[in-house]
């Protein structure tokens, strides 16, 4: 990939048109544009239209100012004064959106605990720990190519921390959409309060856990108060604990979640398993369905009536999950009902979420070649992760395909993922809201964008 840095001299000759500068300008100027000009071999700038060749994507800050046939020169581009233009030659790559995943957990991974100290054993949980891993975790899925990731669920303010962070510009990573806690009914999936805490109303709120409409509409509250983009409930067990796989919440509580979360303008997810759940879910307005394993064909007509999306998550029954106990019923339930190829076969929509976290942060896009080989064409699971996601996240008119006037994220990969998705494991060019995070397969300038004394 060669990269090329030119001062925009060519602005001398507009120089004239501009007003002349005020002789004592109270402000600092603002920062000069940056440009860059990215040539891709392939182009999929919209993920359901047919790639193109030899195309050029013109990058202005953090936006696309236009999508051009063949390669455009540098040297003729009309920038601003002062402007900085960098080429970046990827004329032997396919360039696509960055990916999606609507379902991770960045504060855990199962292998985290070889990484404890001995003596950190008695604590190894601290959201102090689990801040550090999620940002760790935030970068490996950058450096694979997701450069939008909604957090589906941690048990404390660690991955709120790193969101921040990185909206703030402290340093790159991916966008990250945050659910806080998931709720959860007292001894329900995703109940982590101790015995002893749960009579207590402020470790109730924190944990998320609640009880009737009026108090899973105080959860709901308390988790935008603390910043949430997304609501999640738990209205099912899963193959992670040993609550099974049955509704668990009462038709008001999951209408009472959805609707608070739909008056505070956030989406609402459910993790469901079992066709009742599912039903209930849909029938209270919930946004996507979280793994649906068990879906009856009710459930999907009225998700397909609905428009409600479905989030396979098939990462997390290939192979069972081991984050805490090894299910081998995972893998049986998910190939004897086939949730996935009958929703695609019905038409549901379906948007690509993996459950990371349960496995290795950075594999997301091993989803692809499951979900290929369930059946979905390399097409439909691409745009599954970029414009299917962006539409269920609500920022369609940010991000998923690349277009003039939209965030420039942007991944590059050696080969065809049209022809074979594993080409999507290795990502070797992301390019995140304009900002260059990895280029020649290595990950680069982390925590520079914008200097410190333009942060605070
Ligand atoms: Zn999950």
């Amino acid at each position: 990939m060669r990269t090329s840095w030119l001062v925009a001299r060519m602005l001398a000759t507009i120089v004239g048109l501009l007003p002349a500068a005020a002789p004592h300008a109270a402000v600092a100027a603002a920062p000069p544009d940056r440009y860059v000009v990215v040539h891709a071999g392939i182009l999929l700038a919209v993920p359901g239209r047919p790639p193109e060749r030899e195309m050029s994507i013109i990058v202005r800050n953090d936006r696309i100012l236009s999508v051009d046939k063949g390669y455009t020169d540098a040297a003729v581009l009309q920038t601003s004064a002062g402007a900085m233009v960098e080429v970046i030659d990827l004329r032997n790559r396919f360039v696509l959106p960055g990916l999606m995943d609507a379902h991770v957990h960045l504060a855990m991974e199962p292998s985290f605990g070889r990484h404890r100290t001995e003596r950190g054993d008695r604590n190894p949980s601290t959201g102090a720990e689990r801040a550090v891993n999620a940002m760790i975790y935030a970068r490996r899925s950058l450096a694979a190519g997701f450069t939008t990731l909604r957090d589906l669920g941690s048990d404390d303010s660690s991955v709120f921390a790193v969101r921040n962070a990185i909206r703030q510009g402290r340093m790159i990573g991916p966008r990250i959409l945050v659910a806080g806690s998931a709720l959860a009914v007292t001894g329900g999936h995703g109940d982590t309060l101790p015995l002893d805490a749960t009579g207590d109303p402020q470790a109730r709120l924190r944990d998320g856990t609640c009880d009737g409409p009026y108090e899973c509409r105080e959860a709901v509250r308390f988790q935008y108060k603390l910043g949430a983009d997304v609501i999640k409930f738990t209205s099912t067990g899963g193959f992670s604990s040993n609550t099974a796989l049955e509704p668990e919440f009462f038709p008001d509580e999951v209408e009472a979640i959805v609707a608070t979360a739909h008056l505070l303008g956030l989406k609402a997810a459910a993790h469901a398993y079992s066709a009742l759940a599912i039903r209930q879910a849909v029938h209270a307005g919930v946004d996507s369905i979280e793994h649906g394993f068990l879906v009856d064909d009710e459930g999907l007509a009225m998700m397909k009536k609905a428009g409600t999306y479905l989030v396979p998550t098939l990462s997390a029954s290939y192979p069972p999950p081991i984050f805490k106990v090894p299910n081998p019923e995972s893998v049986r339930i998910r190939n004897e009902h086939k949730a996935f190829e009958r929703a695609y076969a019905a038409g549901v929509k379906i948007a690509f979420g993996t459950d990371a976290g349960t496995f290795a942060h950075g594999d997301n896009a091993k989803e692809f070649g499951l979900m290929v080989r369930f059946g979905m064409s390399p097409m439909d699971a691409l745009r599954s992760a970029t414009v299917a996601t962006a539409d269920l996240f609500g920022i369609a008119g940010e991000v998923g395909t690349l277009e003039p006037g939209k965030l420039a994220d942007l991944i590059a990969v050696a080969g065809n993922p049209l022809d074979d998705v594993g080409t999507l494991l290795d990502v070797d060019f992301v390019m995140k809201s304009g900002r260059i995070a990895k280029r020649d397969g290595r990950m680069v300038e982390p925590f520079s964008y914008p200097p410190p004394s333009a942060t605070f």
